[in-house]
């Protein structure tokens, strides 16, 4: 036998109507806040994620499915969304087009992490993106569309963080305090870490190695070092987050994995899953458009992990459970063509039909019929046959009855009996 891959999963049957019904909210939701789907390849070049995210950046130093395509680029799959979809919206000038832009996708993301209960290698996101509008306005109604997809899904006992990371400006006086609190520590701190307080302090901050938390438990908050205007854009959030009813908690040590932030990042997390597995999160970006070769103008966006949402809902709701209106047991041979027919003409009327076609015995069908939850079982045999009429059991109320053929479809709409 050959085995999964390491980190990827099956989505099975089972599963696949929980999945289907978190994508259609996904959908419905998103088109309502007005964001048009955009699908794009699940590989890019290499360098466009080194670029995008950051090479310092557990993602691009550790994570990646990276080859040398033969006699071409290196190639990667891709980690997340965001820099796909900016690589598109520049190649196809989409933004001169549309100056504001709302896209959204929802796809495969493939990061090699140490698989654990929800940290997948493959993993399947929703992602949106805003581009072209700068206004706080936007970061909230981007947290709003997120928080209302969460609420559209059921998915209950989460909270909302909120920080913002500042721009490049205050970064970089953060940073060097960040570092010079952090260094007379330095050997306290886990290998990466150690190695990041040259390439990336900010991730210390999000490191979940106990020695790291401990170190950074009393390091300085990136909120000190905002300058007026980021405090201003941040104040301007979190009351427009206040007037529209969304409840939120400052937490300043939201730095978030990707380096590309700027400003306002927020993240859900669940009561029982905690932080380090989020159930989703993003943030805007101020320069990763035009690092990308796009117009100067910022993006907001975010990403949640259908995963994460599944594990979150029950696997017994009764949308998720499947639906079958009608098995037909057909009962010897006689009846096997007149009932194949009848299959046939039910499905094309738009109920849901099940049938087997094998000769099992009634018996045999009757557990089909349950193990399917079939709302009515539609018996065929010689007699009814010759009758031009089938027998009817409801397999809620267990009542049963003959009916004339051409009448199955108005019982089972409820409109005769
Ligand atoms: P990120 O792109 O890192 O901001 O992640 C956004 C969301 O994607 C997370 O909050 C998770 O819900 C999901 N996610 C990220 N990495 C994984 C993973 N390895 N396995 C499952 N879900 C993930």
């Amino acid at each position: 036998m050959i085995n999964l891959i390491k980190g990827f999963h099956d989505i099975l049957p089972d599963q696949s109507l929980k999945w289907a019904f978190i994508v259609n909210k996904a959908r419905n939701c998103l088109e309502r806040f007005g964001f048009r789907e955009i699908v794009t390849p699940i590989m890019e070049k290499t360098e466009l994620f080194q670029r995008g995210i950051g090479r310092t950046t557990d993602i691009v130093e550790k994570e990646m499915y990276t080859f040398q395509d033969i006699g071409s680029d290196s190639l990667s799959l891709r980690p997340e969304a965001t820099a796909g979809i900016l690589r598109a919206v520049v190649e196809h000038s989409m933004l001169k087009r549309e100056p504001v832009l709302k896209l959204f996708t929802i796809g495969p993301m493939f990061r090699r992490e140490r698989p654990s209960k929800g940290r997948f290698r493959q993993f399947f996101q929703i992602n949106a993106e805003t581009m072209g509008d700068d206004s706080p306005l936007t970061d909230a109604e981007t947290i709003l569309a997120s928080y209302t997809l969460l609420d559209d899904i059921g998915v209950g006992n989460f909270s909302l963080e909120i920080n913002s990371v500042g721009c490049k400006n205050c970064r970089h006086l953060y940073r060097s305090a960040l570092v010079k609190y952090l260094e007379p520590s330095l050997n306290s701190l886990c290998p990466d870490c150690q190695r990041r307080i040259e390439t990336n302090p900010l991730r210390i901050l999000d490191c979940k190695e106990p020695q790291c938390i401990a170190v950074s438990r009393d390091a300085p908050l990136i909120t000190e070092f905002l300058d007026s205007s980021c405090r201003d854009h941040f104040e301007k959030v979190k009351l427009a987050l206040t007037s529209i009813g969304v409840p939120f908690r400052l937490e300043p040590r939201l730095v978030r994995g990707l380096d590309y932030y700027t400003r306002t990042a927020f993240e859900f997390v669940h009561s029982q899953l905690g932080r380090t597995k989020a159930l989703g999160g993003g943030g805007r970006y101020d320069s990763l458009i035009s690092e990308l070769g796009g117009p100067d103008v910022s993006g907001i966006g975010f990403g949640l992990g259908i995963e994460r949402l599944a594990m979150n809902l029950p696997d017994d709701h009764a949308d998720f459970l499947r639906n079958t209106d009608i098995f037909v047991a057909i009962i010897g041979a006689g009846p096997l063509n007149p009932g194949f027919e009848l299959v046939s003409r039910l499905r094309r009327s738009g109920l849901s039909v099940e049938a087997r076609y094998s000769g099992m015995s009634l018996k045999a069908q009757m557990k089909v019929a349950d193990r399917l939850s079939a709302g009515w079982v539609v018996m065929i045999g010689d007699d009814e046959l010759a009758l031009g009429k089938a027998t009817m059991r409801d397999m809620t109320t267990k009542r049963q009855f003959l009916v004339e053929l051409d009448d199955i479809e108005r019982v089972v709409r409820g409109e005769i009996f």
